[in-house]
């Protein structure tokens, strides 16, 4: 199959800034990025109005918005966003993983929160506009694990403080340098298994990637974080017994006889892009793969009996990350083999790397996950 190249979508007018950061500057930044802290010096901005649809797109100086303190967003959290990288290759080029797939949950999302639909080749093509004229905010090949890290999101800015969907909305997108997630390598993270909070509910909206369902996981990340854990997990809000995903990322357990799987999608779970990718190169590298229940119990148990030999998570900004601690309100178990490798399992490790040399372009694109950018 080949890689995809869309130039259809929006015509975006560019707005060059007169004060850039200078090279130096920039250098700087790239050299050791923090995650989502310092952004390229442009964006994209669109605007939407019921009455005439999206206009005047365009690419313009990264800059503080204006809005009233009446909008709708900051009242009622009518917002979605999405989350993905663009990864320099070898050869210089600039590439998007299966930014189709965001483009596809941008839709749906705005769906859910009843918010305009960015059509798909548009949102591919404000990417596009963004990654060409800030390109040389994107990492170069030789420096690992880095990336540009962008952020479209969609938020209501009609001032009204009635309940009913805005009839004014911006989109936009931002891009910040990312590094790799973890400087030294990957390391295991701790989880907080909690029982008090829920982050989604049958028919809520968890299954869309809207800053609602991130406010909702703050109180449950705040517990773990007062319970000496770095991440939370939460489990379905009917029974308290099912796991659905860690604050913003999925979650896969492989068992000794090599099986993987992951919680099925109930609707109040996140579908992550690198859920499904990891989901199809796993069984090319050979394993059983499964999307069905799992109770924190089998979650508990299999661990102490040794059923359960790995743990990870899913997500666009740290990948694949290996978990290496489960603790709860009466129990703390450690997961894997930490005198070895890190505490990096294998098999955990085999599907990190398998995922970044396609997304770095060092294996073959043999699915077409690929889309040239710059
Ligand atoms: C974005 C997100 C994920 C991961 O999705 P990817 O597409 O793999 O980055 C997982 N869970 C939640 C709640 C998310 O918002």
């Amino acid at each position: 199959m080949q890689s995809t190249t869309v130039t259809s979508g929006w015509d975006f007018a560019v707005e060059l800034r007169s004060d850039p950061a200078s090279a130096e500057a920039r250098s700087a930044i790239l050299a050791k990025p923090a995650f989502g802290q310092s952004f390229t010096d442009h964006m994209v901005m669109a605007n939407w109005t019921d009455d005439r649809g999206w206009h005047d797109p365009k690419v313009t100086a990264f800059a503080p918005l204006s809005v009233s303190p009446a909008a709708a967003v900051l009242h009622y959290t009518q917002e979605i966003f999405e989350g993905l990288k663009a990864y320099r290759h070898a050869d210089g080029s600039v590439w998007a993983f299966r930014p189709d797939r965001n483009a596809t949950r941008f839709v749906k999302s705005a769906e859910r929160l009843a918010l305009p639909v960015v059509p798909e080749d548009a949102f591919i093509s404000a990417l596009r506009a963004l990654v060409t004229v800030d390109e040389p905010w994107v990492p170069s090949a030789e420096d690992g694990e880095t990336s540009l890290y962008l952020r479209p999101y969609m938020i209501a800015t009609e001032a009204a403080l009635s309940v009913r969907p805005s009839r004014e909305v911006l989109f936009g997108v931002i891009a910040s340098p990312a590094g790799p997630y973890f400087d030294t390598g990957p390391k295991p993270v701790s989880i907080w298994l909690t029982t008090s909070t829920v982050r989604a509910t049958p028919g809520g909206t968890g299954a869309a990637k809207c800053g609602g369902n991130y406010a909702a996981s703050l109180a449950g990340l705040a517990e773990a974080v007062a319970n000496g854990c770095e991440q939370v997990a939460f489990v379905d809000a009917a029974e308290h017994k099912w796991l659905e995903e860690i604050g913003s990322m999925n979650m896969f357990f492989v068992y000794a006889d090599g099986r993987i799987a992951t919680p099925e999608l109930n609707g109040s779970i996140l579908e992550g892009v690198t859920r499904s990718s990891v989901l199809e190169l796993a069984a090319d590298l050979g394993h059983e793969v499964e999307e069905r229940r799992i109770s924190a119990d089998e979650w508990k148990d299999g661990v102490r009996t040794g059923e359960i030999t790995e743990v990870f998570a899913s997500g666009t900004a740290a990948v694949v990350t290996p978990i290496g601690r489960v603790a709860w309100p009466d129990g703390d178990l450690t997961i894997g083999d930490h005198s070895v490798d890190h505490g990096v399992g294998p098999i955990t490790r085999s599907i990190r790397t398998t995922l970044l040399d396609l997304q770095y372009g060092r294996t073959p694109d043999t699915r077409g996950w690929l889309t040239r950018l710059v």
